[in-house]
């Protein structure tokens, strides 16, 4: 997750921006794997269904969903815009840094449109019925961005080289979404209680339970929770439960060996922290009833990480473990 601060001009008001992002591959399947295969060879093919010629192929006849033989035509590369919309102001994810046409484009031969881009300087120039052709990119990868945008005209533009010597069968995606949320003020003095290596929270005043300090109300009595209500916590624990993960290496995971993350419940009142990391046991010696305190970063490590504070973790504080079994029930 990558995140900034930034404030806004109109009202002083401190957003978080978010990226959540998660890479997936999927096959492609015995259609679109020759489809984006020609794509690769800077070619558009289309399938026969009955008197149709439908692009993109379809594995399945849309009206009478029965499996289409695999009888291939080549189609395009120039086609006819059907229909566009205009995207005045891309974001990082659109396909093009500048404004842009997405459009519908019906390629010659062809009886279905494709979707795609049309990269021309401004809206005057987009039209219903006009003429266009792919502009193909140098590095083709058999991924529908191998036809980098469509371009007014007749003519494709393409590129010598660059083709993948094997059938393309599989496809790798970045699934990604960026969003932007406002900080609340109990955001700012949870951060603020952490710079200073304080635990806080805040209590309810009506059913008294305890909640983190960036949390804004009670969700059992809506009472809105503001700092008349923060509660210093001990910093001592016990560990009620735990997990051990094993870390899958996906991309931007950093932790390569096995670590775990513990439950802790805070001496005195009734508020478990959950998934605290522990920091310098073995996973192997990971037990419930473990007495642990707060660690806090050091001002070598908040100068390395580039933040003012930070909970590092809890740290087994060598004292008897609590035994009681009805431990192991509390998670929350
Ligand atoms: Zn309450």
């Amino acid at each position: 997750m990558r995140t900034s601060h930034e404030r806004g001009i109109a009202e002083v008001t401190i957003t978080v921006e978010s990226t959540i992002k998660f890479p997936y591959k999927r096959s492609l399947g015995p259609v679109i794997g020759p489809f984006m295969t020609a794509l690769a060879e800077q070619r558009f093919i289309a399938i026969r269904s009955g008197s149709r010629v439908i692009c993109p192929p379809l594995e399945w006849d849309p009206e009478t969903a029965a499996e289409l033989p695999r009888d291939f035509v080549d189609v395009g590369p120039a086609g006819t815009v059907c229909t566009w919309s205009w995207v005045s102001r891309p974001t990082e994810q659109h396909p093009l840094d500048r404004p842009f046409a997405f459009a519908l484009i019906k390629l010659d031969g062809a009886d279905t449109a494709l979707t795609h881009v049309v990269d021309v300087e401004s809206i005057d120039q987009m039209s219903t019925g006009m003429r266009v052709a792919p502009r193909w990119r140098a590095e083709r990868l058999g991924h529908i961005t191998d036809v980098e945008a469509f371009v007014p005209g007749e003519e494709a533009i393409t590129v010598n080289g660059g083709v993948p010597g094997e059938p393309v069968t599989m496809m790798s995606y970045d699934a990604s979404i960026t969003y932007k949320i406002p900080v609340s003020d109990n955001t700012i003095k949870a951060h603020e209680a952490t710079a200073q290596g304080r635990l806080v929270g805040l209590k309810c005043p009506v059913c008294e339970r305890i909640y983190a300090r960036d949390r804004g109300f009670c969700p059992i009595d809506t009472v809105e929770l503001t700092d008349d209500h923060e509660v210093e916590l001990p910093q001592r624990g016990v560990v009620t439960s735990y997990t051990i993960i094993t870390p899958v290496q996906y991309p931007g995971q950093t932790e390569t060996e096995p670590f775990s993350r513990v439950m802790v419940l805070i001496d005195e009142i009734d508020v478990v922290m959950m998934y605290q990391p522990l920091v310098d046991v073995p996973v192997e010696d990971v037990r419930i009833g473990m007495r642990v305190a707060v660690v806090w970063a050091s001002e070598a490590e908040k100068a390395d990480a580039g933040r003012p504070g930070n909970l590092v973790g809890w740290m087994p504080t060598g004292e008897p473990d609590n035994t009681d079994p009805s431990l192991a029930n509390r998670i929350m």
